[in-house]
């Protein structure tokens, strides 16, 4: 199906073409049309799907068709959970605009860096606006923006804004809003939260449900490895020599986790760097260029500093620690496998989080098969579960909790292929 199908301009139909884009997503096809007949649209989403363009190109059509910003004005307001996000949402913009026969001013702005040239970059008002919470609100108590002109309001990740803490900030922004407006809202997963959020901001809206078997990024495919906790460094060099992946995001639960793997695998001769929330705007730059560019073949992210990242191309995201919630999850594999391209999500499972990936495959309604790497095969057993009925017959008075049960049948399970 073209672009042009969907009610997309050729000029806007051209923009995605020189992206490289074939044909529509299934969000695209969905999302576009809704927009550009003016609805407001809930639209469960998974990153990797090209959410992105599904509201970039309906909006930039629509700027074209209507007017210019006034000074510290924005009209269309974008907010989102991160600044990476902010700024691959400010990169997708401007790309898509390159071709038009006029293009959009787009302002930025996020927390971490200095605020005097967003300030600036706001003088004349921007057409489009991409913004984390926080630092719009900053920016609107410097009087450097107005919100009463916004005629359309898009929520990117609302499961992350929320997820993050920044339901306050979004009741204050919200309220600044004019009550008449175009609302998008674009969620990968749907907690009640994001429901009553919903309820509150949108008007009578189309609901889009993409399915991730939908997506464009369908084809990922999930690995499970068991592995010592202490061994999992060796595990991670051995794939990544038995592999040949050019680039690889491994995942880790602290900060200090990322410091320490990445130097390990650098005195072992990898070309690779952390990043995490002390990172300086500059360094997380940085080392996402250099990922990118293939001058750096792994970065050590914790979740919070991984989070919206794009990288094309990117052929394996591994689980070094696992993840804390089913959410997260979903958020860490979905940075392979992008729009289309296939992509390994590889997950380390040692005896101490094994009924904790449990969880997750339950939550996630999968089951996924063990593998051991010859060589790397667990010694360790899986740590009993606390007031087990053990060969002292149990705690007295202590009923076995629900996660007591699984990591009992983690166990058990471990015990039976072992
Ligand atoms: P998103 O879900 O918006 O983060 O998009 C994920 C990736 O898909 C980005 O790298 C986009 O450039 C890419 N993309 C978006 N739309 C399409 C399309 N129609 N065909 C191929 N790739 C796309």
């Amino acid at each position: 199906m073209p672009f042009t199908s969907l009610g997309l301009s050729p000029a806007l139909a051209q923009a995605a073409s020189d992206q490289g884009y074939l044909a529509p997503t299934a969000v695209q096809s969905a999302a576009v049309p809704a927009v550009l007949q003016g609805h407001d649209v809930l639209a469960t989403a998974q990153t990797g799907s090209g959410k992105t363009a599904a509201y970039c190109l309906p909006l930039l059509q629509q700027w074209l068709a209507g007017r210019q910003a006034a000074p510290r004005q924005a009209q269309t307001l974008i907010l989102l959970p991160t600044r990476e996000l902010a700024a691959q949402v400010g990169d997708a913009l401007r790309q898509l605009s390159q071709g038009l026969p006029r293009r959009p001013k787009v302002a930025v702005v996020f927390g971490g860096v200095s605020i005097n040239p967003q300030m600036m970059a706001l003088r004349g008002g921007a057409d489009i606006v991409a913004a984390t919470p926080g630092r719009l609100l900053d920016l609107l108590a410097h009087n450097a923006l107005r919100l009463s002109a916004v005629d359309t309001l898009v929520l990117d990740e609302a499961d992350r804004l929320l997820d993050l803490g920044f339901a306050d900030e979004l009741s204050r922004v919200l309220a600044l809003l004019p009550p008449y407006r175009q609302n998008l809202l674009f969620s990968a997963t749907f907690p009640p939260a994001v429901h009553a959020l919903a309820e509150r901001l949108l008007n009578q809206p189309q609901r889009i449900d993409i399915a991730p078997g939908d997506t464009a990024a369908p084809d990922i495919r999930q690995r499970v490895i068991e592995v010592d906790a202490g061994r999992r460094t060796m595990l991670l060099r051995h794939l990544l020599q038995t592999h040949g992946w050019d680039r690889a995001l491994v995942f880790v639960a602290s900060r200090h986790n990322a410091d320490r793997v990445a130097g390990k695998l650098q005195a072992a001769g990898v070309r690779a760097a952390a990043l995490h929330g002390d990172c300086s705007q500059g360094q997380r730059g940085q080392v996402l260029a250099d990922l990118k560019s293939g001058r750096l073949q792994v970065l050590v992210a914790t979740d919070v500093a991984a989070r919206g990242i794009d990288i094309a191309r990117l052929p394996v995201v591994i689980n070094y620690d696992l993840p804390r919630s089913p959410v997260d999850y979903t958020h860490r594999i979905g940075r392979t496998g992008r729009a289309g391209a296939g992509g390994e999500a590889v997950s380390f499972v040692s005896a101490d989080c094994a009924a904790h990936f449990q969880l997750i495959e339950k939550r996630q309604r999968l089951r996924l098969p063990r593998e051991r790497i010859p060589g790397f095969e667990p010694v360790v057993a899986a740590i009993p579960a606390p007031g087990a009925a053990a060969d002292n017959g149990g705690v007295k008075g202590k009923r076995k909790s629900k996660k007591d049960k699984l990591r009992e049948a983690a166990a058990q399970a471990q015990a039976e292929q072992g």
